[in-house]
């Protein structure tokens, strides 16, 4: 089933300045920008520029260019934010929830990065 972009999601609208958001970092193929309901001290929404609904199809169908901005772009937020534990940071959750099974709510890919408190297992 081919994926169907639906340009009146949320973030397609914070794209394109329809909304505003809370700008962490952004660059030509990403934006990162504080989630409005954040679920921890620290909780940053990461997306890419283009109309991409899961990660399977951004993987499948962006550029290089724009998958290795993407992940540059969630590296540099851990770097501005100081999270990474190897550098002295506390560490950090990414999530991607993708389709309807991980309740994805906004159909425009994002990955979650949350820290600022103990989160708590996900897996038993
Ligand atoms: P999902 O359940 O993985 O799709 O997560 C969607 C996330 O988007 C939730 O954490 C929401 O709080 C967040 N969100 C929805 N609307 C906005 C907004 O306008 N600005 C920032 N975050 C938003």
């Amino acid at each position: 089933m081919a994926y169907e972009y639906d340009d009146q999601n949320i973030f397609a609208k914070i794209l394109r300045g329809d909304i505003p958001n809370d700008t962490v970092l952004e660059t030509d193929h990403s934006l990162a920008f504080n989630d409005i309901a954040p679920q921890a001290p620290v909780h940053v929404l990461v997306i890419p520029r283009g109309p991409y609904i899961t990660w399977d199809q951004f993987s499948a169908e962006a550029s290089d260019a724009e998958i290795i901005d993407y992940t540059r772009t969630i590296q540099q937020v851990i770097d501005k934010l100081d999270l990474a534990p190897g550098a002295g940071g506390q560490g950090y959750r990414l999530i991607v929830n993708s389709g309807e099974a991980a309740i994805q709510e906004v159909p425009h890919l994002h990955t979650h990065i949350l820290s600022g408190r103990r989160l708590g297992r996900m897996l038993p």
